[in-house]
Protein backbone atom coordinates (compact mmCIF):
# COMPACT_ATOMS: atom_id res chain seq x y z
CA UNK A 1 0.00 0.00 0.00
CA UNK A 2 1.86 3.22 -1.45
CA UNK A 3 -1.21 5.63 -1.55
CA UNK A 4 -4.62 6.16 -0.29
CA UNK A 5 -6.85 3.29 -1.59
CA UNK A 6 -8.93 6.22 -3.67
CA UNK A 7 -7.13 9.41 -4.61
CA UNK A 8 -9.56 11.23 -6.85
CA UNK A 9 -9.06 12.94 -10.19
CA UNK A 10 -9.57 16.18 -7.91
CA UNK A 11 -7.32 15.70 -5.42
CA UNK A 12 -4.44 14.24 -8.14
CA UNK A 13 -4.85 17.51 -9.87
CA UNK A 14 -3.98 19.41 -6.81
CA UNK A 15 -1.15 17.04 -5.58
CA UNK A 16 0.16 17.80 -9.30
CA UNK A 17 0.29 21.36 -9.21
CA UNK A 18 2.32 21.41 -5.68
CA UNK A 19 4.78 18.94 -7.10
CA UNK A 20 5.67 20.91 -10.11
CA UNK A 21 5.67 24.59 -8.76
CA UNK A 22 6.10 23.97 -4.87
CA UNK A 23 9.35 23.21 -3.56
CA UNK A 24 9.49 19.82 -1.82
CA UNK A 25 10.67 20.58 0.92
CA UNK A 26 7.82 18.65 2.54
CA UNK A 27 6.22 15.28 2.63
CA UNK A 28 2.56 15.67 2.94
CA UNK A 29 0.21 12.65 3.33
CA UNK A 30 -1.69 12.70 -0.62
CA UNK A 31 -4.84 14.51 1.17
CA UNK A 32 -5.52 17.63 -0.20
CA UNK A 33 -7.77 20.11 2.60
CA UNK A 34 -9.75 22.83 2.39
CA UNK A 35 -12.12 23.38 4.87
CA UNK A 36 -11.79 22.61 8.65
CA UNK A 37 -14.15 23.12 12.21
CA UNK A 38 -13.63 22.43 15.52
CA UNK A 39 -11.50 18.99 15.35
CA UNK A 40 -12.93 18.07 11.84
CA UNK A 41 -10.78 19.17 8.25
CA UNK A 42 -12.59 18.17 4.98
CA UNK A 43 -10.94 17.13 1.66
CA UNK A 44 -11.57 18.80 -1.84
CA UNK A 45 -13.41 15.50 -2.41
CA UNK A 46 -16.23 16.39 0.86
CA UNK A 47 -14.51 13.61 2.81
CA UNK A 48 -14.19 14.57 6.80
CA UNK A 49 -11.74 13.94 9.06
CA UNK A 50 -10.27 13.70 12.98
CA UNK A 51 -7.39 16.42 12.71
CA UNK A 52 -4.58 14.32 14.93
CA UNK A 53 -1.48 16.44 14.11
CA UNK A 54 -3.23 19.96 14.15
CA UNK A 55 -0.97 22.26 12.58
CA UNK A 56 2.01 20.66 15.03
CA UNK A 57 0.12 21.92 17.92
CA UNK A 58 -1.17 25.33 16.29
CA UNK A 59 -4.83 24.46 16.08
CA UNK A 60 -5.07 24.28 20.34
CA UNK A 61 -8.59 25.46 19.74
CA UNK A 62 -9.73 23.67 17.15
CA UNK A 63 -9.87 24.75 13.24
CA UNK A 64 -11.74 28.63 12.91
CA UNK A 65 -12.59 28.85 16.17
CA UNK A 66 -15.44 31.59 16.22
CA UNK A 67 -14.46 33.77 18.82
CA UNK A 68 -10.97 33.86 17.44
CA UNK A 69 -11.89 34.53 14.07
CA UNK A 70 -14.64 36.82 14.85
CA UNK A 71 -11.73 39.13 16.66
CA UNK A 72 -9.62 38.31 13.58
CA UNK A 73 -12.26 39.57 11.11
CA UNK A 74 -12.98 42.53 13.62
CA UNK A 75 -9.35 43.29 13.96
CA UNK A 76 -8.52 43.05 9.95
CA UNK A 77 -11.22 45.95 9.15
CA UNK A 78 -10.11 48.47 11.61
CA UNK A 79 -6.29 48.43 11.70
CA UNK A 80 -3.82 45.33 10.47
CA UNK A 81 0.17 46.48 10.62
CA UNK A 82 1.81 49.84 11.47
CA UNK A 83 4.98 48.24 11.96
CA UNK A 84 6.62 49.59 14.69
CA UNK A 85 8.30 52.52 13.94
CA UNK A 86 4.68 53.94 15.06
CA UNK A 87 2.65 52.31 17.92
CA UNK A 88 -0.57 51.11 17.73
CA UNK A 89 -3.30 50.90 20.14
CA UNK A 90 -3.48 47.40 20.86
CA UNK A 91 -0.17 46.61 21.59
CA UNK A 92 0.34 47.95 24.99
CA UNK A 93 -2.92 46.48 25.97
CA UNK A 94 -1.64 43.02 24.52
CA UNK A 95 1.92 43.44 26.35
CA UNK A 96 -0.11 43.98 30.09
CA UNK A 97 -2.12 40.95 29.19
CA UNK A 98 0.23 38.48 28.42
CA UNK A 99 2.64 39.31 30.54
CA UNK A 100 0.38 39.43 33.88
CA UNK A 101 -1.24 36.18 31.97
CA UNK A 102 2.26 34.51 32.29
CA UNK A 103 3.78 36.39 35.44
CA UNK A 104 7.03 38.25 33.24
CA UNK A 105 8.33 41.53 33.24
CA UNK A 106 8.03 42.39 29.56
CA UNK A 107 7.05 40.56 26.38
CA UNK A 108 9.06 40.70 23.01
CA UNK A 109 6.69 40.22 19.90
CA UNK A 110 7.80 38.29 16.93
CA UNK A 111 6.19 35.89 14.62
CA UNK A 112 7.04 32.38 13.54
CA UNK A 113 8.93 30.35 16.29
CA UNK A 114 12.24 30.49 14.97
CA UNK A 115 11.90 33.84 15.37
CA UNK A 116 11.21 33.56 19.10
CA UNK A 117 13.87 31.12 19.57
CA UNK A 118 16.31 33.34 17.66
CA UNK A 119 15.46 36.25 20.21
CA UNK A 120 15.92 34.29 23.17
CA UNK A 121 19.36 33.29 22.32
CA UNK A 122 20.39 36.25 21.42
CA UNK A 123 18.70 38.19 24.78
CA UNK A 124 20.67 35.09 26.60
CA UNK A 125 24.11 36.49 24.88
CA UNK A 126 23.03 39.85 25.52
CA UNK A 127 22.56 38.82 29.07
CA UNK A 128 26.01 37.07 29.57
CA UNK A 129 28.05 39.88 28.25
CA UNK A 130 26.01 42.08 29.54
CA UNK A 131 24.89 40.85 33.42
CA UNK A 132 26.64 38.18 33.91
CA UNK A 133 30.30 39.85 32.50
CA UNK A 134 31.23 36.83 30.04
CA UNK A 135 33.91 38.26 27.90
CA UNK A 136 33.49 39.48 24.36
CA UNK A 137 32.36 36.64 21.27
CA UNK A 138 32.89 33.83 24.22
CA UNK A 139 29.22 32.58 25.53
CA UNK A 140 27.95 29.63 25.12
CA UNK A 141 24.63 28.18 25.01
CA UNK A 142 23.77 24.64 26.06
CA UNK A 143 20.90 22.54 23.90
CA UNK A 144 20.13 19.08 23.66
CA UNK A 145 20.44 16.13 21.17
CA UNK A 146 17.59 15.40 19.43
CA UNK A 147 16.26 18.75 19.92
CA UNK A 148 14.06 21.00 17.17
CA UNK A 149 13.53 24.62 17.55
CA UNK A 150 13.41 25.57 14.22
CA UNK A 151 14.99 25.67 10.98
CA UNK A 152 17.12 29.04 10.33
CA UNK A 153 21.20 28.57 9.46
CA UNK A 154 21.87 29.46 13.03
CA UNK A 155 19.22 27.12 14.80
CA UNK A 156 20.48 23.65 13.05
CA UNK A 157 23.60 24.70 14.26
CA UNK A 158 22.93 22.98 17.02
CA UNK A 159 20.66 20.59 15.69
CA UNK A 160 21.60 16.63 15.80
CA UNK A 161 19.15 15.53 13.05
CA UNK A 162 21.10 14.90 9.73
CA UNK A 163 18.01 15.66 7.09
CA UNK A 164 18.32 19.12 8.97
CA UNK A 165 22.23 19.75 8.55
CA UNK A 166 23.23 17.96 5.12
CA UNK A 167 24.86 20.24 3.11
CA UNK A 168 24.02 23.47 4.65
CA UNK A 169 27.22 24.32 6.36
CA UNK A 170 29.30 26.07 7.62
CA UNK A 171 27.31 26.32 10.99
CA UNK A 172 27.71 28.96 13.52
CA UNK A 173 29.59 28.12 17.16
CA UNK A 174 29.20 28.87 20.75
CA UNK A 175 26.44 25.85 20.89
CA UNK A 176 27.20 22.83 22.91
CA UNK A 177 24.80 19.92 22.94
CA UNK A 178 24.44 17.11 25.51
CA UNK A 179 22.06 14.39 25.89
CA UNK A 180 18.54 15.35 27.03
CA UNK A 181 16.83 14.37 29.95
CA UNK A 182 20.88 13.45 31.55
CA UNK A 183 21.07 16.44 34.72
CA UNK A 184 24.64 14.95 35.28
CA UNK A 185 25.66 16.10 31.43
CA UNK A 186 24.09 19.26 32.19
CA UNK A 187 26.01 19.61 35.52
CA UNK A 188 29.24 19.00 33.72
CA UNK A 189 28.55 21.35 30.74
CA UNK A 190 27.36 24.39 33.35
CA UNK A 191 31.18 24.00 35.16
CA UNK A 192 32.10 26.28 31.77
CA UNK A 193 31.99 29.43 32.79
CA UNK A 194 30.80 31.49 29.70
CA UNK A 195 27.65 29.22 29.56
CA UNK A 196 24.73 32.05 29.61
CA UNK A 197 22.13 29.81 29.27
CA UNK A 198 20.12 26.02 28.75
CA UNK A 199 17.94 25.77 26.13
CA UNK A 200 15.09 22.89 26.11
CA UNK A 201 12.27 21.35 25.24
CA UNK A 202 9.89 20.57 28.11
CA UNK A 203 9.22 17.53 25.64
CA UNK A 204 10.56 17.18 22.59
CA UNK A 205 7.81 16.97 20.31
CA UNK A 206 9.36 16.41 16.79
CA UNK A 207 11.22 14.20 17.80
CA UNK A 208 8.73 12.10 18.73
CA UNK A 209 6.62 13.38 21.88
CA UNK A 210 9.92 12.12 24.28
CA UNK A 211 8.65 12.89 27.92
CA UNK A 212 12.19 13.88 30.32
CA UNK A 213 11.48 12.11 33.62
CA UNK A 214 9.79 13.55 36.30
CA UNK A 215 11.96 16.26 37.99
CA UNK A 216 14.77 16.61 34.85
CA UNK A 217 12.95 20.09 34.61
CA UNK A 218 12.87 21.54 38.22
CA UNK A 219 16.34 19.98 38.24
CA UNK A 220 17.55 21.72 35.45
CA UNK A 221 15.99 25.35 36.49
CA UNK A 222 17.86 24.23 39.87
CA UNK A 223 21.05 23.48 38.36
CA UNK A 224 21.02 26.77 35.92
CA UNK A 225 20.31 29.34 39.14
CA UNK A 226 23.23 27.32 40.52
CA UNK A 227 25.61 28.19 37.82
CA UNK A 228 23.95 31.68 37.14
CA UNK A 229 22.54 30.24 33.87
CA UNK A 230 19.57 31.24 32.12
CA UNK A 231 17.52 28.47 31.58
CA UNK A 232 14.94 29.24 28.12
CA UNK A 233 11.93 27.14 27.31
CA UNK A 234 11.11 26.16 24.08
CA UNK A 235 7.30 25.55 24.74
CA UNK A 236 6.36 26.54 21.07
CA UNK A 237 4.94 23.27 20.66
CA UNK A 238 4.60 22.26 24.45
CA UNK A 239 2.82 25.32 25.45
CA UNK A 240 -0.45 26.58 25.73
CA UNK A 241 -2.46 23.99 27.02
CA UNK A 242 -1.43 21.28 25.02
CA UNK A 243 0.00 19.24 27.39
CA UNK A 244 -3.01 19.55 30.10
CA UNK A 245 -1.25 22.44 31.79
CA UNK A 246 -0.89 26.07 30.32
CA UNK A 247 2.70 25.39 29.92
CA UNK A 248 4.97 21.84 30.23
CA UNK A 249 6.98 23.47 32.55
CA UNK A 250 3.97 24.14 35.25
CA UNK A 251 3.98 20.50 35.68
CA UNK A 252 7.08 20.95 37.42
CA UNK A 253 6.01 24.05 39.13
CA UNK A 254 9.39 25.63 37.06
CA UNK A 255 9.61 29.19 36.12
CA UNK A 256 12.12 29.78 32.91
CA UNK A 257 13.78 33.02 32.71
CA UNK A 258 13.20 33.26 29.29
CA UNK A 259 10.02 31.74 27.76
CA UNK A 260 9.44 30.84 24.15
CA UNK A 261 5.58 30.89 22.55
CA UNK A 262 4.23 30.35 19.27
CA UNK A 263 1.89 27.94 17.21
CA UNK A 264 -1.35 28.63 18.97
CA UNK A 265 -0.86 31.84 20.44
CA UNK A 266 -2.87 33.37 17.47
CA UNK A 267 -5.75 29.98 17.59
CA UNK A 268 -4.10 29.23 13.98
CA UNK A 269 -4.50 31.83 12.12
CA UNK A 270 -1.23 33.68 11.61
CA UNK A 271 1.85 33.31 12.81
CA UNK A 272 2.57 34.68 16.04
CA UNK A 273 4.95 34.15 18.82
CA UNK A 274 6.44 35.88 22.17
CA UNK A 275 9.78 35.71 24.04
CA UNK A 276 8.39 36.74 27.45
CA UNK A 277 11.73 37.52 30.40
CA UNK A 278 11.72 39.76 33.10
CA UNK A 279 13.60 43.76 33.09
CA UNK A 280 17.23 42.59 33.96
CA UNK A 281 17.22 40.09 30.74
CA UNK A 282 14.56 42.06 28.23
CA UNK A 283 15.94 45.46 28.77
CA UNK A 284 19.71 44.40 27.40
CA UNK A 285 18.05 44.48 24.11
CA UNK A 286 17.70 48.48 23.14
CA UNK A 287 15.88 50.65 20.27
CA UNK A 288 17.36 49.44 16.94
CA UNK A 289 19.47 46.52 17.86
CA UNK A 290 16.40 43.67 17.26
CA UNK A 291 13.02 43.64 15.40
CA UNK A 292 10.96 42.43 13.00
CA UNK A 293 8.23 44.46 10.79
CA UNK A 294 5.41 41.87 11.68
CA UNK A 295 6.27 41.42 15.05
CA UNK A 296 3.78 42.97 17.52
CA UNK A 297 1.34 44.19 14.43
CA UNK A 298 -2.34 44.98 15.88
CA UNK A 299 -3.94 42.14 14.42
CA UNK A 300 -1.66 39.78 15.70
CA UNK A 301 -2.13 41.32 18.89
CA UNK A 302 -5.80 41.34 19.37
CA UNK A 303 -6.03 37.65 18.16
CA UNK A 304 -3.14 36.08 20.85
CA UNK A 305 -5.62 38.12 23.43
CA UNK A 306 -8.92 36.21 22.08
CA UNK A 307 -6.90 32.88 21.75
CA UNK A 308 -5.08 32.91 25.29
CA UNK A 309 -8.71 34.34 27.17
CA UNK A 310 -10.95 31.04 24.81
CA UNK A 311 -8.31 28.73 26.32
CA UNK A 312 -8.91 29.63 30.18
CA UNK A 313 -13.04 30.08 29.47
CA UNK A 314 -13.12 26.56 27.66
CA UNK A 315 -10.92 24.99 30.21
CA UNK A 316 -8.86 23.58 27.18
CA UNK A 317 -5.92 22.32 29.48
CA UNK A 318 -8.33 20.81 31.61
CA UNK A 319 -10.20 18.81 28.71
CA UNK A 320 -6.35 18.04 27.29
CA UNK A 321 -5.76 16.10 30.66
CA UNK A 322 -8.71 14.32 30.79
CA UNK A 323 -8.61 12.99 27.27
CA UNK A 324 -5.17 12.49 26.90
CA UNK A 325 -5.32 10.03 29.81
CA UNK A 326 -7.64 8.32 28.03
CA UNK A 327 -6.45 8.20 25.39
CA UNK A 328 -3.03 6.68 25.96
CA UNK A 329 -5.23 3.80 28.56
CA UNK A 330 -7.12 3.01 25.35
CA UNK A 331 -4.01 3.09 23.17
CA UNK A 332 -2.12 1.06 25.83
CA UNK A 333 -4.86 -1.52 25.86
CA UNK A 334 -4.77 -2.37 22.86
CA UNK A 335 -1.67 -4.14 23.36
CA UNK A 336 -1.27 -4.51 20.18
CA UNK A 337 2.28 -6.15 18.91
CA UNK A 338 3.39 -3.39 16.74
CA UNK A 339 3.09 -0.72 19.27
CA UNK A 340 6.37 -0.41 21.29
CA UNK A 341 5.44 2.39 23.39
CA UNK A 342 2.64 4.66 24.06
CA UNK A 343 4.14 7.72 25.71
CA UNK A 344 3.12 11.33 26.18
CA UNK A 345 1.23 14.26 28.41
CA UNK A 346 -2.33 15.41 28.33
CA UNK A 347 -3.18 15.33 24.71
CA UNK A 348 0.32 15.26 23.18
CA UNK A 349 1.19 12.09 22.24
CA UNK A 350 2.95 9.73 20.43
CA UNK A 351 2.86 5.58 19.68
CA UNK A 352 6.26 4.13 18.22
CA UNK A 353 5.90 1.21 15.78
CA UNK A 354 7.75 -1.74 15.87
CA UNK A 355 7.56 -3.68 12.00
CA UNK A 356 10.15 -5.17 10.22
CA UNK A 357 8.36 -2.87 7.15
CA UNK A 358 10.61 0.57 7.82
CA UNK A 359 7.28 2.30 5.83
CA UNK A 360 5.43 0.71 8.29
CA UNK A 361 4.15 4.14 10.62
CA UNK A 362 3.46 6.16 6.96
CA UNK A 363 0.98 2.92 5.67
CA UNK A 364 -0.39 3.08 9.25
CA UNK A 365 -1.32 6.63 9.12
CA UNK A 366 -2.76 6.00 5.16
CA UNK A 367 -4.90 3.55 6.89
CA UNK A 368 -5.77 5.63 9.19
CA UNK A 369 -6.77 8.62 6.73
CA UNK A 370 -8.97 6.28 4.84
CA UNK A 371 -10.84 5.30 7.95
CA UNK A 372 -11.08 9.16 8.47
CA UNK A 373 -7.98 9.99 11.01
CA UNK A 374 -5.13 12.62 9.74
CA UNK A 375 -1.38 11.56 11.74
CA UNK A 376 1.68 11.66 11.05
CA UNK A 377 4.67 10.03 11.34
CA UNK A 378 7.94 11.69 12.47
CA UNK A 379 11.24 10.17 12.24
CA UNK A 380 9.79 7.08 10.18
CA UNK A 381 8.93 4.81 13.09
CA UNK A 382 6.30 7.62 15.30
CA UNK A 383 3.19 8.94 14.79
CA UNK A 384 1.95 11.80 17.30
CA UNK A 385 -1.37 12.04 18.14
CA UNK A 386 -2.64 15.63 19.10
CA UNK A 387 -5.68 16.80 18.41
CA UNK A 388 -7.40 19.84 19.25
CA UNK A 389 -7.84 20.78 22.56
CA UNK A 390 -11.65 20.72 22.41
CA UNK A 391 -12.08 17.28 21.17
CA UNK A 392 -15.19 15.47 23.43
CA UNK A 393 -14.80 12.17 25.04
CA UNK A 394 -17.56 10.63 22.36
CA UNK A 395 -15.31 12.04 19.60
CA UNK A 396 -12.31 10.47 21.32
CA UNK A 397 -13.92 7.31 21.57
CA UNK A 398 -14.76 7.66 17.51
CA UNK A 399 -11.10 8.38 17.14
CA UNK A 400 -9.77 5.12 19.50
CA UNK A 401 -11.76 3.14 16.99
CA UNK A 402 -10.27 4.66 14.20
CA UNK A 403 -6.74 3.71 14.87
CA UNK A 404 -8.01 -0.03 16.58
CA UNK A 405 -9.42 -0.57 13.02
CA UNK A 406 -6.37 1.01 11.12
CA UNK A 407 -3.70 -0.92 13.31
CA UNK A 408 -5.94 -4.16 12.67
CA UNK A 409 -4.48 -4.54 9.29
CA UNK A 410 -0.72 -4.59 10.08
N1 LIG B 1 10.40 25.19 18.54
C1 LIG B 1 9.65 24.08 18.64
C2 LIG B 1 9.68 23.28 19.90
C3 LIG B 1 8.88 23.65 17.56
O1 LIG B 1 8.16 22.53 17.66
C4 LIG B 1 8.87 24.42 16.38
C5 LIG B 1 8.10 23.99 15.22
O2 LIG B 1 7.65 22.88 15.09
C6 LIG B 1 9.65 25.59 16.33
C7 LIG B 1 10.40 25.94 17.43
C8 LIG B 1 9.68 26.43 15.09
O3 LIG B 1 8.47 27.07 14.88
P1 LIG B 1 8.12 27.69 13.45
O4 LIG B 1 7.92 26.54 12.52
O5 LIG B 1 6.86 28.48 13.67
O6 LIG B 1 9.27 28.55 13.05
Amino acid sequence: MQALHTISATTRQFLEKEEQYGAHNYHPLPVVLSRGEGVYVWDVDGRRYYDFLSGYSAINHGHCHPRVIETFLAQAQKLTLTSRAFHNDILGEYAEYITRFFGYDKVLPMNTGVEAVETGLKLARRWGYEVKGVPANRARIICCDHNFHGRTINVISFSTDDDSRRNFGPFNPGYEVIPYNDLVALKTALQDPNVVAFMVEPIQGEAGVVVPDEGYLSGAAALCKDANVLLIADEIQTGLARTGKMLACDHENVRPDILLLGKALSGGTMPVSAVLADDEIMLTIKPGEHGSTYGGNPLACKVAMTALQVMVDEKMAENSAIQGEFLRNELIAMQHPHISIVRGKGLFNAIVIEHPNKDAAWEVCLEMAENGLLAKPTHGDRIRFAPPLVITRPQMEECVDIIRRSMQRF
